[in-house]
């Protein structure tokens, strides 16, 4: 086998491989980090296919004066970082509304003035898919930046078949370029839009299930259906139909639930079968003790309760502590959390949610990985998994969440090929 690629001589490589990469980590598993001192790393075109001490790889592998190797002496090494829930297709910032909340204008106020998912939507709606494709490849250049390489991506901003096919149409392109790997999501219950306002909720409920999960379905435009279940947005049966349908239709679930209100949505999500409930700053009790009991992956977003200086976050510990599949993303998105710096999100964590250095690492590598139905091949650093692997500029792991918002990637390497360098 030829071998293109070997990285050798990091300080620490952080494989997630101890169950041979294949499961997600339940709970206090969330610690297995699969950590190689002076680790090596061999790929094979777009695989990774060994991993190990260097000395012993070198000794092993059979190399020639075409191999690339690139040597991580003072860095360590881990899998490329996975993004597991994001709305990067919009149109319109949104920093005039950021300015009036610190002002501590109203939601009215604001919502006059440009804010809210409606403004945006209303400005999506006037934008061709190719506009939605470049705006969008500003901010994928950004993650990949921040060592990730592979992302989920939500549609949501159309809130009418014609601009939700739009944005879908736009993630699938920008998929094609192959910069990141883009898992995609149908969000059109994202929000009420205004010609279903006020009290037609239901009829939008009904175009959902019978107009476009249909037609997204049948172009096979979506691999996820997520729903804003939150008070004044979709309820629980609401939720559950839209679910119900878009199961019927072959998509996986994933929920924004219990963000501001406990809905029951995390309760919702697990008796669904979801494969990741998100937010969950007010999951209850019972909410916790079910999604721990099941392979629902809970995914927290503390970057929303910071931007919203909510003063509340995700209760990550107990989740953690009961057992749940933790992971963590940006929800990189123009209103509640505008940033792709997902090793920021995990200095949060650590901070504000209590997780360990080592809990926040499989938070964003093989847990996120099956937060998008992508654990059989990315997420970990497993022989037979795509080489998606990233060089950090520090010799311990701690030292990435550690300095936090510093930007510490020093090599990202994308399905075989180096695709960023410091
Ligand atoms: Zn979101």
């Amino acid at each position: 086998m030829k071998i293109n690629t070997l990285i050798v001589g990091a300080e620490q490589l952080l494989t997630f491989d101890e169950y041979a990469g294949r499961v997600p980590l339940h709970g206090h598993k969330m610690r297995d980090i699969g950590l190689v001192e002076k680790g090596a790393v061999a790929i094979s075109g777009n695989d990774i296919v060994a991993y190990g001490e260097t000395h012993e790889l070198l000794s092993v592998l059979e190399i020639d004066g075409e191999t690339r190797i690139i040597d991580a002496k003072g860095k360590i090494v881990t899998p490329g970082l996975v993004d597991s829930h994001t709305h990067p297709v919009f149109t319109g910032t949104r920093e005039a509304e950021f300015a009036m909340r610190i002002e501590g204008k109203s939601y009215m106020e604001i919502a006059a003035a440009g804010g809210g998912i409606l403004n945006t939507a209303k400005r999506t709606r006037e934008t061709t898919r190719e506009q939605m494709a470049h705006n969008a490849d500003r901010y994928l250049e950004w993650m990949l930046g921040f060592g990730v390489t592979s992302a989920e991506a939500k549609s949501g901003y159309g809130l009418d078949l014609e601009t939700e096919l739009a944005m879908l149409q736009a993630i699938r392109y920008l998929a094609q370029t192959g910069k990141l790997d883009l898992v995609p999501t149908f969000l059109g219950a994202h929000e009420i839009p205004a010609e279903f306002r006020p009290d037609r909720a239901d009829e939008f409920v009904d175009v959902v299930c019978e107009e476009m999960i249909p037609k997204v379905a049948e172009l096979e435009l979506a691999k996820f259906c997520d729903v804003f279940c939150e008070e004044g947005v979709f309820d629980i049966d609401q939720t559950r139909k839209i679910c119900i349908r878009a199961k019927e239709f072959g998509m996986g679930i994933k929920l924004h639930a219990d963000e501001i209100q406990p809905m029951g949505g995390t309760e919702l999500g697990v008796e669904l079968g979801a494969t990741s409930v998100d937010h969950m700053i007010e999951v209850s009790p019972r909410g916790i003790e079910m999604i721990a009991g099941s392979n629902t992956v809970a995914t927290l977003l503390p970057g929303t309760s910071l931007f919203l200086n909510k003063g509340k976050f995700a209760p990550a510990r107990d989740l953690i502590d009961a057992g749940a599949i933790v992971a963590l993303a940006t929800d990189f998105n123009p209103g509640s959390s505008p940033t792709a710096n997902l090793p920021l999100i995990m200095s949060l964590a650590c901070v504000a949610m209590r997780m360990t250095p080592e809990e926040v690492w499989s938070a964003t590598t093989i847990n996120a990985a099956f937060a998008v139905g992508l654990g059989e091949k990315i997420g970990s650093i497993s022989a037979g998994k795509q080489a998606d692997v990233v060089i950090w500029d520090v010799p311990d792991y701690r030292q990435v969440p550690y300095f936090y918002g510093i930007n510490l990637v020093d090599t990202v390497i994308k399905n075989g090929r180096i695709a960023h360098r410091k």
